[in-house]
């Protein structure tokens, strides 16, 4: 990793923080992953991609600007990638999911934020994140209060445009959607100086397409008893599918998802059969947030799907491909991005039934809802997934959290007494 010195030092990162961040990740890292039995081959690609987390990847995205292309930071799905991607930009994700920069963030926001916000304003603060220093600009959504608030002040630091997503999905707000879409093709056209033609948002459609298949395809792999791959390498790919090079992540997840599928013919897993099968719900994890998905596996449970950003809201639904003209193809893009059913629409009754359905494709017999702390839209509708989850007697257990350690005890304890009884 040390070849790559000037290359942060070009960045203007802190170093010394810097190096900090990267030792505690690949500890952290090794921890979580390298011990796990019977790993499927096509993993070592992305144990490659985490090693090189802060390095090749960065190189490429310097390599890219160097010729003139745009790096846009992200921080949610319902930011377009095909557009940018057709502005001749390359998008990176930037949610926070390290408590390593939380109280860094903590010195300017409140503490009682969602750790996710905080994570992502203090790598910015403390410049500890080369994805964030590489960024021409960022990109954020009017999806919760917190974010749109803390838009306003990373706005002192790096340029951020707002999109504003309506919360509900009533015809006037699909048609604002739309309009927004069409700015933000606008901003992306003005920043790159490239001009998006129905053929290169086409091309790209096809190709942001092509990875949602892929990564479904290992999801669908899930639905098998036993699972062919564990919760948290699962979860590791879906993480990674936010800055990873698009054709080359997919390629490498269609290579794994063929060896799965092997596997489930012959009835290979990773774990025993009779392994308690659960869901998890609820708010997004970030990189390096595995907090979850590790007490669960650690507790003799399997995670066999994520209805979460990291997980089905990301693949579940395709742009319509072929739409003849520019108008139309923009349209489809604003049609199946406000498919995704986030806790921040109202009424969001889609996403109940959206948890009912994977429940049964995956044969879950277990829910855990997961919860950020200070997350109010996904720990109000809460009340309303228990209930549902309650009326077919699916056992729910209910965590909120944030990215410390201080409650890993008590969270320890309480999964493993939901993994016991959902056993039983
Ligand atoms: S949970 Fe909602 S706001 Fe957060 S990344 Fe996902 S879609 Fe965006
Ligand atoms: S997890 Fe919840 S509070 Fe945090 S950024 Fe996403 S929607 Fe906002």
């Amino acid at each position: 990793m040390s070849d790559y010195n000037e290359m942060w030092k070009g960045l203007g990162l802190d170093m010394e923080r810097h190096d900090q961040l990267l030792n505690a990740l690949g500890a952290i890292y090794s921890g979580v992953y390298m011990g796990q039995k019977d790993r499927p081959k096509g993993m070592e690609y992305f144990d490659f991609v985490m090693s090189e987390v802060h390095g090749l990847r960065i190189k490429e995205l310097l390599d890219h600007k160097e010729k003139g292309g745009k790096i846009v930071g992200t921080f949610c799905l319902y930011v377009p990638d095909e557009i940018i991607l057709a502005g001749g930009g390359v998008s990176v994700g930037l949610c926070g999911g390290a408590q390593f920069s939380v109280t860094d963030a903590e010195a300017v926001l409140p503490r009682n934020l969602c750790p996710l916000i905080k994570s992502a304003f203090g790598f910015k603060l403390a410049r500890i994140c080369p994805y964030f220093e590489a960024a021409d600009f960022v990109v954020g959504e009017t999806t919760c209060d917190g974010k749109k608030k803390v838009w306003e002040l990373l706005n002192e630091h790096i340029p951020t445009y707002v999109m504003e997503l309506p919360q509900m999905k009533r015809e006037m707000d699909k048609d604002l959607w739309l309009k927004e879409i069409k700015a933000f093709m606008e901003k992306m056209g003005k920043e790159s100086g490239v001009k998006i033609t129905p053929e290169t948002l086409e091309e790209k459609i096809k190709l942001v397409n092509e990875k949602r298949k892929a990564i479904k395809r290992v999801f669908e792999t899930r639905k098998a008893n036993p699972a062919p791959i564990s919760g948290k390498d699962a979860l590791l790919i879906s993480q990674i599918a936010f800055y990873d090079d698009p054709e080359r992540f997919t390629a490498k997840v269609n290579e794994l998802a063929d060896e799965l599928e092997e596997r489930n013919k012959k009835g290979k897993g990773v774990l025993d059969k009779k392994t308690p099968r659960i869901l998890v719900s609820g708010c997004p994890m970030a990189i390096p947030n595995w907090k979850l998905h590790s007490a669960i596996e650690d507790s003799g449970g399997a995670v066999v799907c994520e209805e979460s950003c990291v997980g089905t809201r990301y693949f579940t639904h395709m742009v319509e491909e072929g739409c003849p003209t520019l108008e139309e193809k923009l349209k489809a893009i604003a049609e199946r991005y406000l498919k995704i059913n986030c806790s921040c629409f109202s009424p969001n009754e889609d996403r109940i039934k959206d948890i009912l359905r994977y429940v049964k494709d995956y044969n879950a017999s277990g829910v855990i809802h997961y919860t950020l702390q200070f997350c109010h839209t996904y720990n109000v509708e809460f009340v309303k997934v228990k209930e549902a989850l309650n009326k077919v007697n699916i056992p729910v257990l209910e965590i909120e959290t944030d990215y410390s350690e201080g409650d890993a005890g008590q969270l320890k304890t309480r999964v493993e007494a939901f993994v016991e009884q959902v056993s039983r």
